[in-house]
């Protein structure tokens, strides 16, 4: 394949997206203008949610069709074989263009595709891998359950083999997106005999099979945007398996890594709904510009928001480089939880009772589904306290947890409900 230059790669980019897209007007933040919604969840009526789908799967399509839509994929799977610079490249000009909501694919394309990319059999990476990338289907992760959670080598999922097949059975829990996506990826124990991290197996499995069902939790936002999703014999080729059988909790590092990479570099910067902006305007408008105890709370959060910019870039800068990134992108899951939930106390402090009641008054009951969704940011993708673990563990250097239930074999730990 002949060279393709960043230049030109930049121009064949903005062509498309100028033939395709509009560009999004430079956005000024007028306190009372436009829309006033701050969620973090992404949650609206099954039909609405469905009509977007659609608008968002046109669009990868799209870009899919121009070469656009797998950039630095393996071409022997339709990828365009580029460097992951030329992904942020486009990344960085499509942001100025207004395109459909794409949070559809976050979870398929950011950390169940590289997994089957890492992991899978050559079949399964044909079949699925670029069908995700072109906005075909859309893939979901399976790993939580009621009793695994922080300590998912705990989970109870069983798959059974039989002959060519794979029988799962068990619960999974906080499935985000199951109820529109096609594949999900599965961590199942698959040897209770051994110990509970090295008897697990990962599958690729279609959502839409027979004996699964997917049954929505209510969140309290109102929304109900995760789920519960019950397995009941449900079949899985043996070539839908992820590794090697009971390497499963490798193959569900690489997808946590990847997750905690995604949501941490998502948005710890100062831009977006956390924007100091958007929250000085509020200050101004209800009258307390000069209460000294909001001020000082306000330049504090600013000050993080700008340092947990400046580390993100830095990590960035440090991967374009070519060099590995310290141990920046490992605080920075942590570091965006922690600003999304002080700018929450800020937004609660200033707007006291207009939070909790809907009089109708632009640009304050809207706060009320930003600061209820803050507390599950800081679970999802490894909650705070488990990611301080990390944090002590590994960059820190601090003693391990002694670990004690990491050589007994799973079927003699007293694991939740485990028969
Ligand atoms: C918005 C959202 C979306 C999600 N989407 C998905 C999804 O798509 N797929 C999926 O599989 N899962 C998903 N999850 C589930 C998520 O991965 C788990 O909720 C998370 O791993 C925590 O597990 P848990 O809820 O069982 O809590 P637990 O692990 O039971 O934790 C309970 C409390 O104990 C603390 N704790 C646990 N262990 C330790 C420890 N060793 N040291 C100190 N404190 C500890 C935790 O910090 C927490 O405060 C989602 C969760 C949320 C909130």
């Amino acid at each position: 394949m002949a060279e393709v230059t960043e230049e030109a790669f930049r121009q064949e980019a903005q062509a498309f997206l100028d033939a395709n897209a509009t560009p999004r007007s430079e956005e000024k933040f007028v306190w009372g203008e436009g829309s006033d919604r701050v969620a973090l969840f992404d949650e609206k009526a099954r039909e609405a949610e469905q009509r977007q789908l659609e608008e968002a799967k046109a669009w990868r399509a799209a870009r899919w069709d121009a070469g656009l839509g797998w950039i630095f994929g393996p071409p022997e799977l339709g990828g365009r074989g580029l460097p992951a610079a030329y992904d942020r490249l486009y990344s960085a000009l499509e942001s100025h263009y207004e395109i459909p909501p794409q949070g559809f694919f976050g979870i398929g394309l950011g950390m169940v595709a590289p997994t089957i990319l890492a992991h899978g059999t050559e079949d399964v990476k044909k079949k699925y891998l670029p069908a995700m990338y072109r906005g075909d289907i859309v893939g979901c992760q399976l790993f939580s359950e009621p009793g695994a959670g922080s300590d998912l080598a705990s989970l109870q999922t069983r798959a059974v083999r039989d002959g060519d097949e794979w029988l799962i059975t068990g619960q999974k829990v906080w499935t985000s997106g199951a109820q529109y996506s096609d594949i999900g990826e599965v961590i199942c124990r698959t040897d209770p005999d051994q110990p509970k991290h090295r008897g697990l197996t990962g599958f690729v499995v279609d959502m839409h099979a027979p004996g699964v069902e997917v049954r929505p939790l209510r969140q309290m936002t109102g929304g109900a945007s995760f789920n519960e999703v019950f397995f009941t014999d449900v079949r899985v080729p043996d070539d839908h398996r992820l590794g090697d059988v009971n390497q499963g909790w490798t193959v569900a590092l690489t997808t946590l890594m990847n997750e905690r990479a995604a949501i941490g570099a998502g948005g710890a910067g100062g831009s977006g709904m956390v924007s100091t902006t958007r929250l000085v305007e509020l200050m101004h408008h209800y009258g307390s510009s000069s209460d000294a105890v909001l001020r000082q709370e306000l330049m504090e959060l600013h000050i993080k928001l700008t340092v947990a910019r400046l580390t993100n870039q830095r990590a960035l800068d440090k991967i374009k480089a070519g060099q590995a990134p310290g141990p920046e992108l490992t605080t920075a899951k942590l570091a965006l939880t922690q600003n999304m939930t002080a700018a929450a106390e800020f937004v609660a402090h200033v707007l006291g009772p207009r939070l909790t009641a809907d009089t109708g008054e632009w640009g304050t009951y809207s706060w009320n589904q930003f600061v209820l969704g803050t507390p599950g940011m800081r679970i999802a993708g490894g909650s705070d306290e488990v990611l301080r673990n990390i944090i002590s563990e590994r960059v820190l250097g601090l003693p391990k947890d002694p670990g004690i239930d990491s050589k007994t074999p799973f079927r003699d730990l007293k694991v939740g409900t485990q028969s």
